[in-house]
């Protein structure tokens, strides 16, 4: 089955019933994020509550990490932007350039003083972020495929910058789910999915399939984000010729605290439905289908759901919407295209709670 399908049902039931046996508190689902050195399919971000309304007093697009580095230390009172913030390893020219783009979007207040800049806080910046949890999607787990993902499995947890790594997998329903007879690391919890009976292929109907269900197979052990991480840059193939060292390189606490809160804030803006984003929803072909009360993208040509990949202007089967219906009600309403990008944006709104826009 196609793995783009699959992790946009993860993220689904994520956002719908993580963590797995009890829900505690709200939780931001994405996809496709990650640092420079890795991308985690699936990335939940379990939120405080009060943090999660106060962050959305700061808008809806990501703060990065240098709108961080003002925000997070503006003081309660005017102070030159060099007192009150932590000294940069970087020109301090990107500092200001910060501040005047916080300023912009009335993150930090910012005045000219005696040709010095000086700032102060609109609102303090909330502890919002409780937890990054990544997931690891891979529907069709053997042997080969978790070869391949054990050595992206050790550098997460020997990196530490997720509380916790998860391998998500479809269920076969056999008595001793094959994943556990896998060589995954120890520390990496297994969650199985039951979406069998959601069916992504088949002609469109009225009916709403069933939700899918996930059940935990194995535990994870909860990693300490606080200590200092370990990235494994290079490691040796393991070949009997083969006596070099492996490399590495360490991650302080507190640049994993940063980078956390970077990948939490993309989380934040992006959310799971930006795939409509790589898609073509002006194809008169693209249709929103339900599962349950998930929205997945379906293609009427192909009788089934579509991957991003293939759903771009290179497929043949493209056909742009004629311009009557783009007409409908344009230049506000637009054509279906619009009509369902606009859906699944409502959707990804009501995921952030006190956010105007
Ligand atoms: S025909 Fe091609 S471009 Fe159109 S919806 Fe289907 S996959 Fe996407």
């Amino acid at each position: 089955m196609s793995e783009f399908r699959f992790e946009l049902r993860v993220c689904r039931w994520a956002e719908r019933a993580w963590p797995p046996g009890e829900r505690d508190g709200p939780v931001v689902v994405a996809r496709q994020l990650g640092s420079t050195h890795r991308r985690w399919d699936t990335v939940v971000v379990e939120c405080d509550p009060e943090g999660l309304r106060a962050r959305a007093a700061f808008g809806p697009a990501a703060l990065d990490s240098d709108l961080l580095h003002v925000v997070r230390d503006a003081p309660a009172e005017w102070t030159w932007y060099r007192d009150a913030l932590p000294e940069p390893d970087y020109p301090w020219r990107y500092v200001r350039e910060a501040i005047d783009r916080a300023a912009d979007r009335d993150a930090v207040q910012r005045r000219t003083r005696s040709n010095r800049v000086e700032i102060r806080r609109v609102r303090p910046y909330p502890d919002w972020v409780r937890r990054v949890v990544a997931v690891e999607n891979k529907p069709d787990l053997d042997a080969a495929a978790a070869r391949d993902l054990r050595p992206q499995l050790e550098y997460d947890v020997a990196l530490g910058l997720a509380d916790e790594v998860w391998v998500a997998t479809r269920t076969t329903a056999e008595r001793v789910e094959p994943v556990l007879l896998e060589d995954l690391p120890v520390e990496t919890g297994v969650l199985v999915v039951d979406d069998r009976s959601v069916s992504g292929d088949g002609p469109t109907t009225d009916a709403r399939p069933p939700r899918p269900t996930a059940d935990v197979v194995w535990h994870p052990r909860t990693l300490d984000p606080d200590e200092t991480g370990t990235r494994v840059l290079e490691r040796p193939d393991g070949g009997t010729r083969d006596r070099s060292a492996a490399r590495f390189e360490y991650l302080s606490p507190a640049a994993k605290d940063e980078r956390r809160l970077v990948i939490a804030e993309r989380a934040y803006e992006r959310g799971w439905r930006s795939y409509v984003e790589t898609m073509r929803p002006d194809c008169r072909q693209f249709r929103l289908r339900g599962e349950g009360t998930a929205l997945l993208p379906y293609c009427e040509a192909k009788c089934r759901g579509q991957t991003a990949a293939e759903c771009a202007g290179s497929c043949p089967q493209f056909e742009p919407e004629p311009p009557a219906w783009r007409a409908r009600g344009a230049p506000v309403e637009g054509g279906p295209g619009v009509a369902q990008r606009r859906l699944l944006e409502r959707r990804r709104r009501r995921r952030r709670p006190g956010v105007e826009e």
